[in-house]
């Protein structure tokens, strides 16, 4: 024990000095570091971020606080260093000031007299302010600016196709979810077109149409965000997705629930407009359901989703810029989310069982008692979801009430599958064709191939976002082998070389 701290004395053996106060660290207590190796103790900093606070009476050159960084650059550090008061006078910026005739200030003399500006003790021209405060007065001062008015219109109406062409150009991509599609189609439609008008029309005749933010239910993998991705970028309008796991509380460890309106902001480039007719996709909706615990309080469930309340129904909110958090140095600005469009998202799993109980509640007297079992066989379940079930779930119905379209997904089939390999407009298969045509090489995959390799994906449970990590690995050795020969002319994937029961069939050049 003694050996370890001689060692440590003599590792320690210099002080660090606080370079504003010029005190050591065994008189001004903790340091913190700051760039250039510079030290600065902590009465110091809270100073210097309480003037602040005061109103900018406060000349930071005479501090030397120009050498800082932050205030001044490297340039100035020089310069800084050179202002500071020589040592003498050095004990009026401490704490322990004394009077002219050599005794220590006590507090009351310390005290603000009628007509001073501030206190003997520590810095001249400061007054002092909570840290508290500082973190929102200083954050407002820095707010980002609103970009001037733009000329044209905020969304192109052009792109803002009527729900049955907006489908058209889903079905591109999105293979299956008809239901699904149709409604997000209207609903979009109908989203984008108020905004339009809004633009065009006061709101005169006191009709405002409210907005409507969507809900989607389905499981892992069936193209939840691949329809919304695929939307946003349609409408040409600024797209954020974050999880709802992350979300929490202002206060704990997480990322505020403000921060999913910093993405859509650095989404949007910063400008705030654009911003503010984006979209916002929160997966994973089911995991802040209130959990149904009697003991304690749910801050990760309830609280997220009451947090989540006022930027769904719309609303002014103070968004840090380019960080996670609010801080007293991220500069804030404010974002109206009145005509963001919000679509929660999650897999909901158990939800099926909550419906089939209600259904079987329902209809467990009366004639309709034989239908009782039917619904164990409803692949289906989902569509007949009502808001009551999800609230057994876990939502709280203020969250639910501002999400007035309720969408459910289905789980896809193999055949579904296999055209999502083949038929999207990027389609993974043909982004591999292309990369092989590169080297003039054909690849073809057999029928039976392509079925056996969604069976794979399916016995890992995760959809459609299984086939591309299984497909990466199939190709792998045909990417690193067929640069190798020049002579191969088509390759084509078997059903055998899938199950690793034999090797792809390799044809060479006519
Ligand atoms: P989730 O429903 O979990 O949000 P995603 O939308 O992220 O699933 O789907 C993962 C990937 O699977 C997408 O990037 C897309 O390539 C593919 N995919 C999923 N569903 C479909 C679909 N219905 N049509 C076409 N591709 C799909």
């Amino acid at each position: 024990m003694a050996d370890e701290k001689e060692l440590q004395d003599n590792n320690n053996d210099r002080e660090n000095v606080c370079y504003m106060c010029h005190r050591s660290e065994s008189k001004a207590g903790r340091m913190l570091k700051m760039p250039g190796n510079m030290h600065v103790c902590v009465d110091c900093l809270q100073r210097t971020l309480d003037s602040f606070g005061s109103g900018g009476a406060f000349d930071m050159s005479n501090l030397g606080l120009s050498g800082f960084p932050f205030f001044g650059g490297a340039d100035n550090m020089m310069q800084g260093m050179q202002d500071l008061p020589a040592e003498d006078e050095q004990e009026a910026l401490t704490g322990d000031v004394i009077n002219e005739d050599g005794t220590p200030v006590t507090e009351e003399e310390n005290e603000t007299k009628e007509g001073e500006e501030t206190p003997k003790r520590g810095m001249p021209n400061i007054s002092f302010i909570n840290l508290a405060d500082l973190q929102q007065g200083f954050g407002r001062r820095q707010q980002v600016k609103k970009k001037p008015k733009r000329t044209g219109p905020l969304i192109d109406p052009d792109k803002v196709l009527p729900p049955h062409k907006l489908k058209e150009k889903l079905d591109e991509y999105v293979i299956g979810q008809e239901k699904a599609k149709k409604a997000i189609s209207v609903a979009v439609y109908n989203h984008y077109k108020r905004i339009i008008a809004g633009e065009r029309l006061d709101s005169s005749d006191g009709v405002q149409i409210e907005k409507s933010n969507l809900l989607m239910i389905g499981p892992t993998g069936c193209g939840k965000t691949y329809i919304v991705q695929t939307l946003a970028k349609l409408l040409d309008v600024p797209l954020a997705i974050t999880d709802a796991t992350s979300l929490t509380e202002a206060g704990y460890i997480g990322d505020d629930i403000e921060s999913v309106l910093s993405k859509l902001l650095a989404a949007a480039d910063n400008d705030v407009e654009r911003a503010e007719i984006g979209i916002v996709f929160i997966d994973e909706i089911d995991k802040i359901a209130k959990k149904n615990s009697n003991r304690g309080r749910d801050v990760s469930g309830e609280s997220v989703q009451q947090g989540l309340l006022k930027l769904l129904e719309g609303s002014e909110v103070e968004v840090p810029v380019g960080a996670s958090s609010k801080n007293a140095m991220v500069p804030l600005t404010t974002i109206n989310t009145r005509n963001i469009l919000f679509i929660c998202g999650g897999a909901f799993p158990d939800l099926e069982d909550i419906i089939k109980e209600r259904m079987r509640e329902n209809t467990s007297i009366g004639f309709n008692a034989d239908l009782k079992d039917k619904y164990d066989e409803d692949e289906n379940i989902l569509d007949h979801v009502e808001s009551e079930d999800l609230r057994r779930f876990g939502l709280i119905p203020e969250f639910l009430g501002r999400l007035p379209i309720v969408v459910t997904l289905q789980n896809l089939t193999s055949e579904m599958m296999v055209s999502v390999l083949k038929e999207p407009k990027n389609a993974i298969l043909k982004q591999y064709q292309k990369l092989l045509e590169l080297d003039e090489v054909k690849l073809e995959f057999e029928d039976e191939a392509l079925l056996a390799l969604t069976k794979r994906a399916e016995k890992r449970k995760i959809g459609a976002r299984g086939l591309r990590s299984i497909i990466e690995e199939i190709m792998l050795d045909i990417m690193y082998e067929i640069p190798k020969d020049d002579s191969i002319g088509t390759v084509v994937i078997t059903k055998d070389y899938i199950e690793n029961n034999g090797a792809p069939r390799i044809e060479l050049r006519g």
